[in-house]
């Protein structure tokens, strides 16, 4: 196929997985993305349907049944589910996102023989929970705490916009445990499973974004964990938590080019039927434009994560260069759905519509995972203590 930009940068590999991922959405997902509208849920079936076909665990390790991805492939998965619907990106992180890694990572032998095997499966899902209430973009001044007893711990405090906390099994849960040291070897993170004793959801917050999206605020009373909870080592969280939250930052980033170019997609298929004072959409410069600039915006946006990812994959460093990623792609997608829901005029803002419902699950983008203030302050800091660009 003819493509404009970028496509020959793929390996062969990765151009295979892309196509086997894109026949798996185009062939069985539609219904789904329906259902998933209709009822506002992620159901169960679906995450049965993703396991059958391989994309349950798809970045855990193949020893305890997972895909063996690497996060470039993954990213690639999520670009592809990102075009159909934003649910199935977040129904992928459940069992592939940032706290299964975590555990692949820096889980022990048992975590892993439980926990992953468990997503791989697709009988776990899970939840990463590091926001609360006083402590958002600047995470590190958190307030929930655990605090020795015993051999174990007791876990108090409150977590809030926690993606799926409602419905997940197994959450990652940050919390001080050496109030003088917090983000510098103070703050340890904690396996918490559904139905502990302590550990309640005492809300669900709905937001502008598809209903399948609901952020759960998590409370903790008392709450005992024995020292088999701890993932990693005592005082590492906020490392572990970070770490998880660069892959995250990938995550997103492709799934915002996937949406962008979903939505470039439906607003060249609109223009080219849609006649306006007897000539096509397609053939007035004003509309041509709009197309244009989205399409160089997803071209540049591809072309820095691709970049970004091959670098990952070498092993290098790539310093802020993801915090750039997400910055740009999650601007970028918001831009070409303002564009799109223009294109389309009056059908774009109706309730229903697939581009009105990107419209509004993209603007998340640019809140979760680092907000975009956050984003440019990490990058500002390495501009400013000389990192090079191309460093
Ligand atoms: C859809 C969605 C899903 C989420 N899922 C999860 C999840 O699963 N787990 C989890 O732990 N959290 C999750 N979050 C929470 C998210 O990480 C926080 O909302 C985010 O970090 C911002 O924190 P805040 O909402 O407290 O905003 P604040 O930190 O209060 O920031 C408000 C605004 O001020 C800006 N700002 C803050 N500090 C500065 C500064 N120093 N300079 C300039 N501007 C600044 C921010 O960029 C933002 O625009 C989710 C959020 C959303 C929207």
């Amino acid at each position: 196929m003819e493509t404009l930009a970028l496509e020959v940068e793929l390996t062969d590999e990765l151009r295979a997985m892309r196509e086997a991922v894109r026949r798996f959405v185009d062939g069985e997902l539609g219904p789904w993305a329906e259902e998933i509208d209709r009822s506002g849920e992620i159901p169960d079936g679906l995450i049965a349907l993703m396991q059958r076909n391989g994309y349950c665990g798809m970045r855990l390790p193949v020893e305890y049944g997972g895909g063996g991805l690497s996060l470039f492939q993954y990213c690639i998965a999520l670009e592809e589910f990102s075009r159909l619907h934003r649910a199935f990106t977040i129904a992928a992180n459940y069992t592939s996102g940032m706290t299964p890694m975590a555990i692949a990572r820096h889980g022990t032998p048992a975590q892993k023989e439980k926990f992953l095997r468990g997503f791989a499966a697709g009988k776990l899902k899970s939840g990463f929970a590091l926001t609360e209430p006083e402590a958002g973009s600047d995470a590190a001044s958190m307030r929930t705490r655990a605090e020795r007893r015993g051999d174990g711990w007791v876990l108090n405090g409150r977590k809030h916009y926690i993606s799926g906390g409602h419905v997940a099994d197994v959450i990652m849960v940050m919390a001080v445990t050496d109030p003088e040291k917090r983000a510098r070897g103070g703050i340890t993170a904690f396996l918490v499973e559904k139905g502990m004793p302590g550990f309640s959801v005492t809300r669900v917050d709905t937001t502008i974004a598809t209903d399948a999206i609901r952020l759960a605020e998590l409370t903790f009373e008392d709450c005992v964990l024995p020292d088999s909870a701890v993932v990693g080592e005592v005082g590492n969280g906020f490392k572990v938590a970070m770490g998880s939250l660069n892959d995250g930052r990938m995550s997103v980033s492709c799934s915002c080019v996937g949406a962008a170019e979903s939505l470039v997609e439906r607003s060249i298929e609109h223009a080219k039927t849609r006649r306006t004072f007897g000539k096509l959409l397609a053939e007035r410069q004003a509309i041509q434009w709009m197309l244009v600039d989205s399409a160089v915006d997803i071209a540049a946006a591809r072309a820095l994560c691709y970049d970004v990812l091959r670098r990952i994959e070498r092993g290098e460093k790539v310093g802020s260069a993801g915090s750039m990623c997400k910055l740009f792609c999650s601007e970028m997608v918001g831009r070409v759905a303002d564009r799109a829901v223009q294109i389309h005029g009056g059908m774009g803002v109706i309730r229903g519509f697939p581009v009105e419902r990107f419209y509004r699950d993209v603007r998340h983008y640019r809140v979760g995972e680092g907000a975009s203030e956050i984003q440019r302050i990490v990058i500002a800091r390495d501009l400013l203590r000389g990192v090079r660009i191309e460093d």
